[in-house]
């Protein structure tokens, strides 16, 4: 088993299977009456969160919470690190409290990196400015095999600010890993330049999409609705925004948003997903994200279980 989880580059197949698998069966302990498991008693889970998270930081301390661990939550409000003490430093106190795992979430890109050349104990990057988002990644590859059974040959349409998503860096990793099909939707301006030119430059076909061995840019939703089994909306972050990357949000939600209409285009069993927070009726309406298709809530459920599987084989759980 890998030691840190930093990025979705970090997970073969192998691994990666292995963490879905191991989330099925701590699923299970979910639907007990008591929701805890003995295997991580007397370990330690650090939960630093220098940047705003609902879903994760909670995700994360109820997974650790489960598997027995005990658990503390540090946020940069409140801490030293308002009056400036260096992640460095921050890192060394958490080595000096015998961390066996830390779980960070930083507005730099690259923070879990550095932090794990500095702590003994295993570091899961839980959100890292615009980079990675692993265990996001890894919670929606389980959603997708649960609902749609497979992984491989999946068509995945990831929508909208890819460019500041780091949810969306992550599971273009994990998806071509574990062999679905992955295309990118949306605005120019929103797209990284180093994805639209892979692509272009393997695009073959000389249609509206341009082609690459892994992914597929294409600035046309309704194009790629009708053959997508999976349709990821992305949150339009205005928080990382610097510039006007769009004539405005009007305009942005016709184009690029998804309304019942443009989700009727899609196949009968086709999922919709978003990682949250929502922006209602900027990339998603209430309609599509309240629908029988939506696995916003199921993904949060999921995240649970992915995490403590996480934790569980990182921390060497049944010796992994
Ligand atoms: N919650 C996800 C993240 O932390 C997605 C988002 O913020 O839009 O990256």
């Amino acid at each position: 088993m890998i030691r840190h989880l930093l990025s979705g580059a970090d997970l073969d197949a192998a691994t990666a299977t292995r963490i879905l698998d191991t989330a099925a069966e701590m699923a299970t302990v979910a639907g007990r009456e008591v929701k805890k498991l003995p295997a991580l008693r007397g370990r330690t889970v650090v939960n630093l969160f220098y940047e705003d998270s609902t879903r994760t930081r909670i995700s994360f301390e109820a997974a650790a919470k489960r598997l027995s661990a005990d658990v503390i939550n540090f946020s940069a409000k409140g801490s030293s690190v308002a009056k400036g003490e260096s992640l460095k430093d921050t890192a060394l106190t958490l080595q000096a409290m015998g961390a066996d795992a830390v779980v960070v979430r930083h507005p730099a890109s690259g923070a879990p990196h550095r932090l794990a050349e500095w702590v003994d104990g295993s570091v899961v990057n839980a959100g890292d400015g615009t980079h990675e988002h692993p265990t996001q990644a890894l919670l929606d590859a389980y959603t997708m095999r649960s609902r749609l059974g497979r992984l491989a040959g999946l068509s995945v349409t990831v929508v909208g600010d890819v460019l500041h998503s780091r949810v969306a860096r992550s599971n273009v990793l994990l998806l071509s890993t574990l062999g679905a099909k992955v295309t990118l939707v949306g605005p120019p301006t929103l797209i990284p330049v180093d994805w639209a030119t892979r692509a272009a430059a393997a695009n073959t076909s000389g249609g509206g999409a341009a082609q690459s061995p892994d992914i597929t840019v294409c600035y046309d939703l309704d194009a790629v609705l009708p053959t997508s089994d999976v349709v990821m909306m992305l949150r339009v972050q205005r928080e990382r925004m610097t510039d006007s990357y769009f004539p405005s949000a009007r305009e942005y939600a016709r184009r690029y948003g998804l309304d019942g209409q443009r989700m009727r285009r899609l196949p009968e069993h086709a999922i919709v997903m978003h990682p949250g927070p929502m922006n209602r009726g900027m990339e998603i309406t209430p309609e599509v994200a309240d629908s029988a298709r939506s696995t916003i809530v199921e993904q949060v459920t999921n995240g649970v279980s992915v995490r403590m599987a996480v934790l569980y084989l990182l921390l060497g759980g049944n010796n992994a």
